[in-house]
């Protein structure tokens, strides 16, 4: 695995052509290190931390059958219309003041548009005046491409939008939109001069031929960041029974995924809690970015403890934007 590390250090690169299984039968520790050798040749020693706020919540018209907040599953999540201005702009201060410098408004629902775009717009623009230094990012569904340039034109520099999973796998998790129209929206994104950031879930019961589908799916849509959620079952949902990955399993995605992705920021986001420690082990096996403080509707770290866990492992912080 080391030498494979170093081939692809030097410019070789992954295909889901390839034959992979050898990555599924690799001996773990090897197969981290490799991973852990690439990030470093290939991203450097920093660590890119972002959080979130769930701008709106809830009474989401889409069935993806691993969350809280689709209206087709009875859950205990909260349910409330756009956030005001102010409660985002405290929040990011907040953020801000953590030394976290990448921020994102995530929305429940298909889209956004109407007069929750416009407050949207608003928050965004007001961000960006107020805390330039924050790289700000966005997460509201399937967007217009004339909405994703306003985005883009109030200060928002990624878009999120995550396949979730395999092409083949998707249906099984969803059927009120395609994989199709997310492929559309990332085109878009781009179109609109966005960065991307797309990832997805694991755990949902999809096979490894999957995850390397995913994995390579991701390769070839160059996407900056990909974040890899692992699943924490909810209550209500279809999925409340799956049974959470094993830590060997995680452990082995993350590695696989910097394989295939060796470029990217491979960011950790929900089932870090899978590990005592906040999953130390990841950020040594080929992540190099995380989703810190509260998810969308599970509890993560704080900040502090990241900061700690990444200052321990060797890692610096991005304070400023990289342009
Ligand atoms: S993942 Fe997004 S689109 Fe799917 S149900 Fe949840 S909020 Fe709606």
């Amino acid at each position: 695995m080391i030498t494979l590390a170093d081939e692809i250090i030097n410019g070789h690169r992954l295909k889901r052509t390839d034959d992979l299984t050898f990555l599924l039968k690799a001996d773990l520790g090897q197969l981290c290190q490799g991973a852990n050798n690439i990030r470093k040749a290939l991203c450097g020693n920093y660590v890119d931390l972002c959080s979130i706020i769930n701008g709106r919540a809830g009474r989401c018209s889409e069935n993806c059958k691993f969350c809280a907040q689709s209206s087709h599953y009875q859950t205990t999540c909260s349910e409330y219309g756009f956030l005001d201005k102010d409660s985002i702009l405290n929040d990011c201060e907040h953020v801000s003041s953590q030394g976290v410098n990448r921020y994102s408004i995530v929305t429940a629902g298909r889209t956004l548009e109407g007069e929750d775009l416009e407050k949207a717009v608003e928050a965004y623009q007001a961000m960006h005046e107020a805390y330039p230094d924050m790289i700000l990012c966005a997460s509201h569904g399937l967007m217009k491409s004339e909405d994703l340039k306003r985005l883009h034109n109030a200060g928002v520099t990624m878009y999120h939008a995550n396949i979730e999973t395999s092409q083949n796998f998707f249906p099984n998790i969803c059927t009120t939109h395609k994989f199709e129209d997310k492929l559309m929206e990332i085109q878009l994104a781009k179109e609109a001069g966005l960065e991307i950031c797309c990832g997805g879930i694991l755990g949902l019961g999809e096979s490894w031929e999957d995850r390397l589908d995913m994995a390579a799916q991701l390769a070839k849509l160059q996407v900056a960041s990909i974040p890899l959620n692992f699943l924490i079952p909810i209550a209500g949902t279809p999925l409340e029974k799956n049974k959470p990955l094993e830590p060997a399993e995680i452990i082995r995605i993350v590695a696989i995924f910097r394989y295939l992705n060796p470029t990217a920021y491979i960011r950790i986001a929900a089932g870090r809690n899978y590990f005592d420690d906040g999953g130390e082990i990841l950020f040594r096996s080929g992540a190099n970015a995380a989703l810190t403080g509260d998810m969308l509707t599970t509890v993560g770290n704080s900040t502090a403890q990241d900061r700690d866990m990444f200052a321990k492992l060797g890692f610096s912080f991005k304070e400023k934007r990289a342009d």
